[in-house]
């Protein structure tokens, strides 16, 4: 048994001691060893061939838990078993009891995985990715997981990057807000509650920009384009009180990451008053010796740890070196001082000292009905429809016949993804299982029975043949999530080799096809878009695919998702974004003045940033403001008419834009500022309201100093970034 209370020789355990309290008793009776110790994340935690290690106290935390045989952690208990039996050594055989942090990537779900985030991005929904952060810590907790690694806010523009998977989009506004939605979701408002865990903003920063979308390449970004684009989510993350942020494997103009002392310790902690816990990033310390910027893992570790590192994952070069540093004056004791303070204030906070092991030991953690409903709601949010002439929704119930009725009839369903549990949960799936998968085969005929025919997409005679029989084609296309994630970059976004010929041979036939993308990242869609009747994107969606697909395709639910990030007309359009600032030769997103476009395209984006179709038809009004100025620090209003001219309800994500027309940098030419699920019956009409700061215009100017400048700011609004309607305020200095 955990001995909870606070003895004389123990006082921190004293849980009704303030946190910082608590750390200063702990910290005193430590030695220097015992600190390193606290500064070092293992890979893999042993709990037998590690119990030296942990009762020395030289091990603070651990990414996985395998055990001795490098045993299954999906087995049911491994897991948690191995967690709670190298708990037991740290709290009960180390000299301080201090517990060990168990961190993993639960990055869209443990065992009730939902879409990748790319596909929670494009929900456009904070309540729906705060839900999958919160069932997401609790199955990850009855594991004995106190920490997980996301959300990611890279800023993503760059859809040759496999990353962008996990990333929430490419505008700062959306990532930030749904960043701290995530953040809300997995440590709810008491970290310290056996349900939440801690969740860690990554990778501090600019890592979206790696060269050529090849990832861990290097970055060259200038201070003013992080702080207004990329630092931006990351600040939301920390305001919204993320207990921990990764350091980021580039470099940003030359600097290693784990060795920015300017962006670490001055600004996220400095600056920003980050009280938490900087980890590393996979062998990310290790990593400055390969970036050419230290000799050696000790030199490696003075960088980290003076940039504001404070956990090392698993380089073990803080273990190998921090002590000679410090006794040699090379590193000053404070800096180490500060480093464990920070990891023992999170395990304080997490309440691990109080509760070490796993929650409810031995409790089932399958997927539930209710966390496959937050699933399916997550699923469903993340469908896209990017083109429907007519065909959708199906009708399960009416019959076709030979082709003459309007019903959907006889349905062939192919293609790669039509059964393949593993292959509909997307990248960082360590705990799910495609067991658990419901796919679309089985939610089809679920709709459908024996109308529906079912072939695996490769392309052959007999797929065309099932076609021929069949009335309409649903063609389950896309990238398998091997594609997608880190170390999975492309040079070419368009469908994989083969997926296109069997579109063109069914749409040859002449029967409406609709295909569906499976994908974790933006792709070249211009000839699906065209041979297609209809088209939904759908990301990775995750263990409910297969209902989320059959209720939006059969209009259970009506579709509302909206592009996170842009999709470039063809890759050689890459990067496509739309912050994209003017040039001399571009100066209105609007208006096609750009001479330095390229000679063989009219534009850049097939489908523009916070693009998607529903089953019905959305007018807007233009926008109307509450008053023509708004003062520095004051706020207007501005409305707009959204009326539903169609036949059927919708749900529209309203959106609106600024541009600063004259400021003292090149500003975006629109940046989104906020958004509005508004739900339409067939005919009604809402005036959508927007409160709007004066504050939401500010930028980091030329001094890199955050400023609202007076004059004109273009207020847009409409159904995405490329359809807009503006009107202008003017942002007084007197108030
Ligand atoms: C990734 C991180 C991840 C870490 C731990 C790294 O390679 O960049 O995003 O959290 O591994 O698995």
């Amino acid at each position: 048994m955990t001995d909870s209370s606070a003895t004389p020789s123990r006082p921190w355990l004293d849980a009704t001691l303030p946190v910082e309290e608590r750390v200063d008793l702990l910290m005193a009776r430590m030695t220097l060893a015992e600190k390193v110790g606290q500064t070092h994340q293992v890979a893999n935690i042993d709990p037998d061939a590690d119990a030296e290690a942990i009762r020395a106290g030289r091990l603070s935390s651990s990414l996985y838990a395998s055990g001795a045989t490098g045993g299954n952690e999906r087995d049911e208990g491994v897991l948690v078993g191995n967690i709670d039996a190298a708990q037991r050594h740290a709290v009960e055989g180390s000299r301080l009891g201090i517990p060990i942090l168990f961190g993993r990537d639960v990055i869209h779900g443990h065992r009730t995985v939902a879409p990748i985030p790319l596909g929670l991005a494009a929900s456009f929904d904070t309540d729906v990715a705060e839900a999958v952060g919160e069932i997401a810590a609790r199955e990850a907790a009855v594991d004995g997981v106190a920490w997980t690694f996301t959300p990611m806010v890279d800023i993503s523009e760059e859809p040759r990057w496999g990353r962008v998977a996990e990333s929430l989009g490419e505008t700062p506004v959306l990532s930030g807000r749904l960043a701290a939605s995530i953040v809300r979701g997995f440590q709810g408002d008491d970290p310290s509650d056996a349900d939440r865990i801690a969740a860690c903003a990554k990778h501090f920063a600019g890592y979206g920009l790696a060269a050529g979308g090849r990832d861990y390449d290097t970055v060259s970004v200038g201070e003013n384009t992080l702080r207004n684009l990329h630092l931006r989510p990351f600040k939301a993350a920390v305001d919204a009180g993320v207990h921990t942020v990764m350091a980021a494997f580039n470099d940003v103009d030359g600097t290693p990451m784990h060795a920015h002392e300017h962006l670490i310790r001055e600004v996220l902690k400095g600056e920003w008053g980050f009280d938490g816990v900087v980890v590393a990033d996979w062998n990310g310390i290790g990593q400055i010796v390969f970036q050419g910027v230290a000799a050696d893992d000790r030199e490696a570790a003075a960088l980290a740890i003076r940039a504001g590192v404070d956990l090392d994952m698993v380089s073990g070069a803080y273990l190998a070196h921090l002590e000679d540093l410090v006794e040699s004056g090379e590193v000053d004791l404070a800096l180490v001082d500060d480093a464990v303070r920070r990891v023992l204030r999170l395990k304080f906070r997490l309440g691990l000292f109080e509760r070490p092991y796993a929650a409810r030991p031995g409790a089932a953690n399958a997927p539930t009905p209710e966390t496959r409903a937050v699933a399916l709601r997550a699923a469903r949010a993340a469908h896209v429809l990017v083109k429907n002439a007519g065909v959708l929704p199906l009708d399960p119930h009416a019959d076709a016949g030979t082709g003459t009725g309007t019903g959907t009839g006889k349905v062939l369903l192919s293609g790669p993804f039509v059964d393949e549990g593993e292959a509909l949960l997307g990248t960082w799936t360590l705990d799910g299982r495609g067991e658990d998968v419901v796919t679309p085969a089985s939610a089809l005929r679920e709709r459908l029975g024996d109308r529906l025919d079912v072939s695996d997409g490769r392309f052959s005679d007999r797929t065309l043949q099932q076609a021929r029989r069949a009335d309409r084609t649903v063609l389950l296309l896309g990238e398998h999530p091997s594609r997608s994630g880190e170390a999975n970059s492309v040079t070419d976004i368009r469908l994989p080799h083969g997926q296109l010929d069997v579109l063109r041979a069914v749409a040859g036939l002449g029967k409406p096809v609709v295909a569906v993308v499976y994908t974790g990242r933006p792709l070249d869609l211009s000839e699906v878009l065209d041979l297609s009747d209809a088209v939904v994107v759908v990301w990775h969606p995750g263990v409910e695919a297969g209902n989320a697909l059959a209720s939006v395709l059969f209009g259970e639910v009506e579709p509302h998702g909206r592009l996170p990030m842009t999709f470039p007309l063809t890759t050689g359009h890459i990067p496509t974004s739309t912050h994209q600032r003017p040039t001399g030769r571009l100066i209105r997103a609007d208006v096609d003045l750009d001479e330095g476009r390229y000679l063989d395209a009219l534009t850049y984006a097939r489908l523009p940033f916070g693009f998607g179709l529903s089953y019905t038809t959305v007018e807007y009004g233009a926008p109307v403001v509450s008053s023509p100025t708004v003062a520095r620090d004051g706020s207007v209003t501005v409305t707009v008419t959204v009326t539903n001219t169609g036949e059927r309800p919708c749900r529209e994500v309203v959106q609106l834009y600024f541009r600063d027309p004259v400021a003292q940098v090149t500003r975006p030419l629109v940046e989104l500022t906020d958004w509005a699920l508004v739900d339409l019956a067939p005919g009604q009409a809402r005036d959508v309201t927007f409160d709007v700061r004066a504050e939401q215009f500010a930028y980091a100017g030329r001094d890199l100093c955050a400023r609202v400048d007076e004059g004109e700011i273009v207020l847009l609004t409409g159904p995405d970034s490329a359809r807009l309607q503006s009107t202008s305020i003017t942002v007084r200095t007197d108030s």
